[in-house]
């Protein structure tokens, strides 16, 4: 959690409360204006310019020297102490900003806001040049491709909640770095699924929104993606206010209606991204207002538990993601994952991506083509970005330049297609992606090739150019006439420059004279020292004039060379000057074009998307599902797209299954070999499949509703509210929850949320706690989601003892997954099918992973004996188990301390003392048993 340069924070270690009396603490004036600056930015690490580093000081210079691995040294002393100092190359800000940023630092830039000669000019004596910070980096708030996952969403969140809707919140999300800006309303207990789909790097709250008893703990689960701010950043008139004033509109009526909490939540971001980047905006669209009941809800731990995006340890590799990732663009990828975390819910428009996926699964040639047009599409809405906060170099123009290009490649093939073809064809998508990377651009493209110049053969455009417009000579020769006569006149300097060496070598018979350049002498002549002398005496002493001497080399000048310096110095910063103004230009242009270029880019995404998801279903064989609004639940030999490309590549074979959770009236007591009832209870042996069997059913209508095939050879699915999946859970420590009570929570809300349109997934209910417990937990919980919340699910169990409930309720059927016994060992078939299954295979599993044979073999013995006595409370237990002997209770209890005491005594082996003892402890066991 961190806070802003606000001042209602504490004050950090780092001497801010020494500022005050920075004079009396014997601070040099520099020290103050550091101490100053420093005090409004105590949670973040403050880069100082100083020439040509950042330095850092005091906590700061600690904590970054122990985080880049840099030397920590010191620079004065204050209030008697050495301050510690550490310093980074202005060149190389950008790298050890992004191992700050990813380790979870804030840095707040500081720059020289004068040159050093005005202050000293300005007869200023001791004070410092002028500094003030340009920017805030934060999490959420990075711009810099390599501060970024080019792959991933780098998104910015609000929350903000009204007096009036205690039972709501508005939640606002954008990402600074693509203009993409959201806006929705979200039940309290719905915003931890919000936060958890959209992972956001950074999510500003206000103080009293921390203090809300719900709020409150899914705030503090963002930890360090947390910036509290005051209440009054959360106005709704002010966010108003700033929302009029950015998109520059006297009315947001065009926009939708926003709500109160809404208009705060907006206004929060605005202002934050004002403040962070020192008044800079960058390009953002509107506002996007979702629509409760567009996305389907899925909740944080089943977004954990699915591996959606990420798996549980955080990696992408493993997730169902990159699995099914096929895009070749980073705003492709980030478009995916975004869709992935938000299935839609309305049939219609998850029809109509599928039926442009369909297109493009048929029409092969097609597909290769618009990748290779897509692979060589840079990302266009971060180039745009960086342009509009003045931190763009001339590759991000190329970028803009190529994505145009490419765009208007893949335009032309898709009108291309027949107009037979497009009859049959009737998503409106591709036409309307056609549509929006036709788009001319007014000529930029054009514009920008004549600039820069065509991209180069590879379509690796853009990359020959320098990152920054720095030093410039990116614009070609040819762009300006005006650049190209500076230039000409530098390049002719440097001939003359060329012959005057030349000239001068033959004058003065010195063969190794040559004129060099220096940083500071400027233009200058190096002599050998062995023949330096010959310059200094006349007639040469007249034209050479001595500058410096060296080792190995004397230093001269002349009238002419002097001259001939200047002029290709001022060319040359002539020349600059003038590419600065024609980068600025171009640059203007691509932004008031930046509607058009955003829309190009985004359409350039979906179909990066549809396409990706054409090539996988024509890799992988996934099949078209049918969705639509019924409570239609039918996959026909589905597949867990994870587990199968595992086994594939260990060059193993998936075993598909089926799931018909429909319970249409012609069906349900129908003898199919799945049963066909809106509830399964899944029963089966450890490792035979269950948990992949469940995910795999959740995972393919994830996959339906996002408009992607599914890996099955058959899906019918009526559209999914909300998915809970509750699948093994974990301490979880941070919040003071143990593992059952975790389990617990999550099935509570299950319970209290899951409807008729869900699907609920619950795997091993009751596992935390006592048999018994456990099994009546697990027992009601299915009752209740049977009758009550009357949802599609499945419900894995070891409980067996559950499947006596088949009997009772309609709508629930039992379900197992074969095994076979083999000389002793299990097999796994992997096949599921109707029934229920004997028993767990434990034993089997357990030695399976190699517990001692000592210990497998007691089991069996233990096991023999629980399955022998069905009732344990109310037989004997194995004589020599202290376990029973301990817990056994009931009717007929012969386990007696003293009979035992007796029978564990050997009299050959009893020393006379030893035997008096035993007789004392014997006596004092039978007079505890008789007060008993
Ligand atoms: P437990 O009850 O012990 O949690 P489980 O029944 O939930 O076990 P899973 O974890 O789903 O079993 O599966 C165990 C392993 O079996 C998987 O890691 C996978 O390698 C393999 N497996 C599961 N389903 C299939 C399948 N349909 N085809 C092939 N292999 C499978």
């Amino acid at each position: 959690m961190s806070g802003t340069p606000a001042p209602h924070q504490q004050e950090s270690s780092s001497g801010i409360t020494a500022v005050r009396s920075a004079g009396d603490d014997g601070a040099t004036p520099m020290m103050a204006q550091y101490l100053d600056i420093k005090k409004n930015y105590p949670d973040s690490l403050l880069f100082y310019r100083m020439g040509d580093f950042y330095e850092l000081f005091f906590d700061d210079a600690r904590s970054a020297a122990e985080a880049l691995d840099i030397t920590l040294t010191r620079r004065g002393r204050y209030k008697g102490e050495d301050i510690p100092m550490c310093g980074v190359p202005v060149r190389a800000a950008e790298t050890y900003l992004s191992r700050l940023i990813k380790r979870g630092f804030r840095v707040a830039i500081c720059e020289q806001m004068e040159e050093p000669s005005a202050r000293r000019s300005g007869g200023g004596g001791k004070t410092p040049v002028r500094r003030d910070v340009v920017r805030h980096v934060t999490p959420g708030t990075i711009t810099e491709d390599n501060l970024l996952d080019a792959r991933a969403h780098n998104y910015l969140a609000a929350l903000a909640q009204t007096e009036s809707q205690a039972d709501e919140c508005a939640l606002s999300w954008l990402d600074m770095s693509t203009g993409d800006f959201y806006v929705r309303t979200t039940p309290v207990e719905e915003v931890s699924a919000g936060l958890a789909r959209l992972m956001p790097g950074e999510v500003l709250a206000s103080d009293s929104l921390f203090a809300h008893p719900v709020l409150g703990s899914v705030l503090k689960a963002q930890e360090a993606a947390l910036t509290l701010l005051p209440d009054r950043q959360f106005s709704s008139i002010a966010g108003e206010r700033r929302l009029l004033d950015y998109f520059n509109v006297k009315t947001l009526d065009s926009f939708g209606d926003y709500s109160r909490a809404q208009l705060a939540a907006c206004g929060a971001l605005l202002d934050y991204v004002a403040t962070t980047q020192m008044g800079e905006m960058p390009v953002l669209n509107a506002p996007v207002h979702e629509t409760a009941g567009s996305i389907m809800v899925i909740d944080a731990a089943t977004c954990a538990n699915l591996e959606l995006t990420r798996t549980l340890e955080g990696q992408r590799r493993g997730s169902l993601l990159s699995v099914i990732d096929r895009t070749v663009t980073g705003a492709g990828s980030r478009l995916m994952a975004d869709d992935l975390t938000a299935p839609l819910m309305e049939a219609a428009l998850i029809n109509n991506r599928l039926e442009a996926v369909g297109f493009l699964v048929e029409e092969e040639e097609l597909r290769t083509a618009l990748r290779g047009d897509l692979k060589a599409c840079p990302d266009m809405a971060r180039a745009l970005s960086r342009l509009s906060l003045g931190r763009a170099g001339p590759r991000d123009l190329a970028a803009l330049r190529d994505g145009i290009i490419q765009a208007h490649k893949a335009a032309a093939r898709l009108n291309a297609i027949t107009p037979k073809t497009l009859d049959q064809f009737s998503s409106p998508l591709l036409g309307d992606i056609a549509l929006a990377i036709g788009h001319h651009a007014a000529g930029l493209e054009d514009h920008l090739t004549r600039a820069l110049g065509a991209p180069d053969a590879q379509g690796r455009a853009g990359y020959e150019l320098p990152p920054t417009s720095r030093e410039g000579g990116f614009i070609v020769e040819g762009y300006d006439a005006a650049l190209d006569e500076l230039r000409t006149l530098k390049d002719e300097s440097r001939r003359i420059m060329a012959s005057l060496q030349e000239r001068y070598a033959e004058e003065t018979g010195i063969r190794t004279l040559k004129i060099r350049h220096h940083k500071a002498l400027g233009y200058h002549l190096d002599a050998p020292s062995s023949q330096a002398d010959k310059l200094m005496a006349p007639p040469f002493s007249e034209s050479f004039i001595h500058r410096q001497t060296l080792t190995n080399v004397v230093r001269f000048t002349t009238t002419e060379l002097s001259t001939l310096a200047q002029r290709i110095e001022e060319a040359a910063g002539q020349a600059l000057e003038l590419e600065h103004e024609l980068f600025k230009a171009l640059a203007e242009e691509a932004l008031v074009l930046r509607d058009n270029i955003m829309s190009m880019s985004s359409a350039m995404a979906r179909l990066d998307v549809v396409t990706s998801h054409a090539q996988l279903a024509s890799e992988q064989r996934y099949c078209r599902p049918v969705v639509d609004e019924s409570r239609a639940f039918r996959i026909i030999n589905g597949r867990h797209p994870v587990v199968e490309a595992a086994l594939v590549r260990e060059g193993a074979n998936f075993v598909a299954n089926d799931c018909r959770l429909d319970c249409t009236a012609e069906e349900v007591g129908r003898q199919t070999m799945t049963p066909a009832r809106r509830l399964w209870l899944m029963t089966g042996p450890n490792m035979a499949g269950k948990s992949t069997f469940l995910r795999q059913n959740a995972l393919i209508t994830i996959l339906a509703q996002m408009g992607s095939f599914v890996p099955a050879d058959e899906a019918r699915i009526g559209v999914v509210d909300r998915l809970f999946s509750r699948v093994g859970a974990a301490d979880d420590l941070a919040q003071g929850r143990s593992t059952f009570m975790v389990e617990m929570i999550e099935t509570a809300a299950i319970l209290h949320r899951a409807g008729e349109r869900s699907l609920v997934i619950l795997d091993e209910i009751g596992r935390g706690t006592a048999t018994f417990d456990g099994l009546s937990i697990a027992w009601a919980v299915l009752e209740h989601l049977h009758d009550v919340n009357r949802c599609r699910g499945l419900f894995a169990t070891h409980f067996h003892e559950l499947t006596v409930l088949s009997a009772r309720l309609d709508n629930l059927a039992n379900a197992t997954i074969r095994v076979k016994e083999w000389e002793g060992e299990v097999v796994f078939m992997h096949k599921v099918e109707a029934g229920s299954a004997d028993r767990s295979y434990g034993i089997q599993v357990a030695r399976l992973a190699g517990l001692p044979e000592a210990v497998l073999t007691r089991a069996r013995d233990v096991l023999t004996w629980l399955e022998s006595n069905s009732t344990p409370a109310k037989t004997d237990g194995p004589s020599d188990l202290p376990l029973f002997a301990g817990t056994q209770t009931g009717a007929k209890n012969t386990s007696d301390p003293l009979h035992e005491r007796l029978k564990e005594i050997h009299p050959d082996t009893l020393t006379p003392k030893d035997a008096l003892e035993l007789i004392y402890d014997l006596k004092k066991l039978h007079t505890s048993l008789s007060d008993d």
